[in-house]
């Protein structure tokens, strides 16, 4: 998506350890008019694929999951980063390594937000190593609903993450794909539109 790649070229700026920041305008300061394009483009891409949810992860991913469903029409669910145990048995859990801050943490949902009816679209910020989509995976298993797609703002192709998403069967899309980034280059892989 050549508007998200300018905006990263122009205000991206690459941190030690492989960390891109955006927050200018995707995960702290917030474009609304990006950011609806961004879920319009997922519109475009999985608008077939029956979507009945977009589910996502908080806190950088819940502002790119509600401009996708605006154009879906359909709720947002989000895994909560909870400190809070699975007392009464009633969230689905799992535990996610974070990139960004090199730690585990757990992630719950709530029981009554997915289900074998469902079919989601999993959104995100950024992809990596993968983990936080494997999280969400584990919990959509768990639940018993059906991946409909996976759509990411995005991926850092240099990481493993999405070819490894891609390897097991899963509608992929990346809306810009970074190939290789140093304090002052940036090559984004070239995509069919
Ligand atoms: P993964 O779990 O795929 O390794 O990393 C994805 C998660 O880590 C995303 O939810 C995102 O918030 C965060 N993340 C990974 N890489 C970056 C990055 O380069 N910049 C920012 N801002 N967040 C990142």
């Amino acid at each position: 998506m050549k508007l998200l790649e300018q905006r990263i070229l122009q205000e991206g700026q690459v941190r030690p350890g492989n960390v891109l920041k955006v927050d200018c305008f995707l995960n702290h300061q917030l474009d609304v008019a990006l950011l609806d394009a961004i879920g319009e483009e997922f519109y475009r891409i999985f608008q077939k694929e029956g979507i009945t949810k977009i589910l996502t992860i908080e806190a950088s991913g819940i502002a790119v999951a509600c401009m996708t469903a605006r154009h879906f029409h359909v709720p947002v669910v989000f895994a909560k980063k909870a400190k809070s145990k699975n007392i009464d048995g009633d969230v689905f859990t799992s535990t996610v390594h974070s990139y960004t801050y090199g730690r585990d943490y757990d992630i719950t949902l709530s029981k009554k937000f997915l289900g074998p009816a469902d079919k989601v679209l999993l959104v995100d910020d950024f992809l990596a190593n993968g983990k936080a989509m494997q999280g969400l995976l584990d919990v959509c298993a768990q639940a018993g609903c059906h991946v409909g797609g996976i759509g990411i703002c995005i991926e850092k192709g240099f990481q493993p993450g999405g070819q490894e998403l891609r390897q097991a069967g899963y509608k992929l899309v990346s809306l810009a794909i970074i190939d290789s980034m140093s304090d002052n280059s940036l090559t984004f892989r070239q995509q069919e539109a």
